[in-house]
């Protein structure tokens, strides 16, 4: 048998490491196309013209024009930008706009969301019917609610169509407008059904992937099953349940160059599985650095995240006394709700040495937390996947997270049974209760206090394997499945 080409995917998004990101889709995003292409996938990524995105794209060069998307000329450029080969869509009226993707000065959605994030989904379908010549992928694959509606302009528009595959990274933000703009995303009337875009009566972007996509995939089993349900489907379990024979969990990778302890410029003192002991010199580091007193033996528990409700921050609050009752020590990075940064900013100033918050978004610092922590704290209330904890696991921070998502998936609770066994990794509870909080930060602390326990804990959660390998086979095994699929049925109808 002659070898086949490559299968073609184009992936389609927002935001993409290094190029733009406001979240972790930003890294799965710019992390995949290496993946999937050791396994034989070759993959452009079809992102908005940011200016961030064109001036990066050095080489590029214009493959196709519209007189008008959505409301003035556009054209789509390829190139190389961030390390990825990306088609970006050039549309000064949409995109040449600077700072967050989705957010003016004020922090207000942009008024023409519908708009531009209707074009990124309008020009994949395009691609896909043969608009970038040269370029005719096998399977779109679109991520979250900004490229929602690739599907559907492929199930409505007409002649054969690649293969489409959705991934939900948070079921939360659903990009849901006025039913007025059918038209101007140029959608037909009879788009506007249950089986299609509509969505309580008004146009769901994600709704509409939802339902038309080939294939759905979220970013963890387990929250794959959740969504199913009422309690966590955000309106969206319904659907869910209905197409719960095409969705699928597939976990995230974390990118083990640019996390890897023993080779990070980013931390004190580089150290491996083998040389735990190099830990000391960055636990030393992250005390100074957050104004905790220079305390060796104290169980320092460290916190990387966004500062929202998803993320649990009042458990921490409301489970503070205890910790410290411990004589734990606890170090917060994050930003977000102005409410919670008070709170912790207060807290830091009742507790000096003892509770240290530096609040921002600092890459390198949270790179510092991971190496330096005993333990990292990620109490999440819904979590679809979850990198904190990945990043915990690869640098020794014993990750302490509730069973939820990814985390669930991710982390093995050190029971009892577990470490009889010399199994676990991390310390998981439930209900999502304070109580169960507590428990936590008891089972915790008394493994703490055991080192050689504790060492052979932080060894196998080092040991586990959080690369990309594993979920880059499953995607790749995922497009071939799907494309083979489409050209069965389009074989059927010619
Ligand atoms: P989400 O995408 O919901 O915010 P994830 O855990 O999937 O949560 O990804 C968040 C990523 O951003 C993680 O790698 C985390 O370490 C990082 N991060 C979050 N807040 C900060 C911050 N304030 N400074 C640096 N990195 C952060």
């Amino acid at each position: 048998m002659l070898p086949s080409r490559a299968l073609a995917v184009l992936s389609v998004a927002s935001e993409a490491y290094p190029l733009i990101k406001t979240g972790g889709l930003a890294d799965v995003v710019g992390a995949l196309p290496a993946a999937v292409g050791r396994e034989g996938v070759h993959m452009r990524t079809l992102l908005p013209g940011y200016p961030a995105v064109i001036a990066e794209m050095k080489d590029a060069r214009a493959v196709h024009e519209y007189a008008d998307l959505m409301g003035g000329p556009a054209r789509l450029l390829v190139g190389h930008a961030g390390g990825l080969e990306v088609v970006a869509i050039e549309a000064p009226h949409l995109y040449r706009r600077t700072g967050n993707p989705y957010l003016d000065a004020q922090g207000r959605d942009w008024a023409d969301n519908a708009l531009r994030f209707g074009a990124l989904s309008k020009v994949a379908a395009d691609i896909g019917h043969g608009a970038a010549p040269g370029f005719h992928p096998d399977v779109i694959h679109a991520h979250d609610w900004q490229g929602g509606l690739a599907p559907a302009y492929l199930h409505y528009g007409d002649g054969p169509r690649p293969a489409t595959v959705l991934t939900v990274h948070n079921l939360a933000y659903q990009g849901k407008f006025p039913a007025t703009l059918l038209g101007d995303l140029g959608l037909p009337e009879r788009a506007f059904s249950m089986e299609g875009v509509e969505y309580y009566g008004d146009i769901g972007f994600l709704k509409a992937g939802l339902a038309l996509a080939d294939r759905i995939t979220t970013v963890s089993p387990t929250y794959a099953a959740e969504i199913r349900t009422e309690a966590d489907g955000m309106g969206l379990d319904g659907l869910m349940r209905l197409r719960s024979a095409v969705v699928s969990g597939i976990l995230n990778g974390l990118d083990t160059e640019v996390w890897d302890p023993a080779n990070d410029p980013h931390i004190a003192a580089a150290y491996d599985v083998k040389r735990l002991k190099a830990r000391e010199a960055n636990k030393a580091a992250l005390q100074e650095r957050f104004g905790l007193n220079a305390a060796p033996r104290a169980l320092v528990y460290g916190i990387v995240s966004r500062l929202t409700w998803q993320k649990g921050m009042d458990l921490v609050l409301a489970g503070l006394p205890a910790l410290l009752a411990q004589g734990a020590q606890l170090a917060v990075l994050g930003s977000g709700d102005a409410e919670l940064e008070q709170a912790l900013r207060v807290a830091a100033e009742q507790h000096p040495g003892r509770v240290g918050v530096i609040l921002g978004y600092d890459e390198a610092l949270a790179h510092g937390i991971q190496a330096g922590a005993d333990a990292v704290l990620v109490p999440s209330r819904f979590e679809p996947c979850g990198l904190t904890q990945l990043c915990a696991l690869r640098y020794g921070a014993i990750p302490v997270v509730a069973r939820t998502g990814g985390l669930a998936d991710t982390v093995v609770d050190a029971n009892e049974m577990a470490l009889a066994s010399r199994m676990g990794t991390g310390i998981v509870f439930s209900p999502h209760t304070r109580e169960a909080y507590m428990h936590a930060l008891d089972r915790t602390a008394t493994l703490h206090a055991q080192p050689t326990a504790w060492r052979a804990l932080q060894r196998r959660a080092m040991e586990t394997d959080v690369s990309w390998q594993r979920p880059a086979a499953k995607y790749a095994a995922l497009y071939h499945e799907v494309h083979e699929h489409r050209a069965l049925l389009t074989g059927r109808a010619g």
